[in-house]
């Protein structure tokens, strides 16, 4: 028997944790069942890595199975087969912000005394800057010795202190995580980038594992224009989602 689609609601779907056992790849069976949920509701799937890192996780027909693909939460956006949008910090903050920004950076680090220093201080990547006073590439050594004196002498939470002081009106935001570095990007630029480009659906539900306050789901999951569902593994989701969509 034929199923009529439901249109003006959408249910999006995080990748590790929820439809991927964390960094594997797609069963057959999930990918099947996603095809099968596909015919019923419109889906989409927003993931915090980059779309190859997305396709060799879900496969190379992202495009087709999801009616919508989101990358970095949304920065790269897909619907079906066609490009929305692509955002990134170099172009959110402007050419000149940026580099008085990794210049204040670059200073503040070389006016630190800490007990030793490397290379990489700042990684740039699309959506956000990597900072670390030590250097990224120190040795796994140097990195657990440094994690212990940050700790105790506070450098990233100083560091971050100054920022939040210096480039308050830029609205960004400071993650510290890791042992070694801090993350710098736009507030706002988690998952809940990706609802802009899905505004005309009424429902939009959510399914991720990591929903709780500080995880990467928490904000899209919390927010009022989803309803947000907390997963514990593929095989959850797929109950949560056939009970919802499927009877
Ligand atoms: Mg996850």
């Amino acid at each position: 028997m034929a199923v009529e689609r439901v249109t003006d609601t959408i249910a999006l779907f995080d990748v590790d944790g929820t439809l991927t056992a964390p960094r594997k790849k797609i069963t057959p069976e999930m990918k099947e069942f996603l095809l099968d949920l596909g015919k019923r509701v419109v889906i989409g799937v927003v993931g915090g890595s980059d779309l190859s890192k997305q396709k060799e996780q879900l496969g190379d027909d992202v495009f087709d199975v999801f009616d919508y693909s989101f990358s970095e939460n949304g920065l790269l956006a897909y619907k079906g087969h066609e490009m929305l949008a692509v955002q990134s910090i170099s172009n959110y903050l402007g050419e000149d912000k940026l580099k008085q920004f990794i210049n204040y950076c670059l200073k503040y680090i070389a006016g630190i005394d800490i007990p030793v220093k490397r290379g990489t201080f700042i990684e740039f990547r699309k959506g956000m800057l990597n900072v670390s006073p030590v250097g990224r590439n120190c040795s796994q050594e140097e990195r657990d010795a440094y994690e212990v004196y940050d700790l105790e002498h506070k450098i990233r939470e100083k560091f971050v202190a100054e920022l939040r002081k210096e480039f308050g009106s830029w609205n960004l935001q400071f993650s510290i995580g890791g042992q070694i570095s801090f993350d710098v990007f736009p507030l706002g630029w988690d998952k809940t980038y990706c609802l802009r480009f899905v505004e005309e659906y009424k429902t939009v539900h959510f399914f991720g594992d990591k929903t709780k306050e500080g995880g990467n789901d928490y904000e899209i999951y919390a927010s009022d224009r989803t309803e947000g569902h907390s997963v514990e593994s593929p095989d959850d989701t797929k109950a949560i989602c056939t009970e919802l969509f499927m009877k």
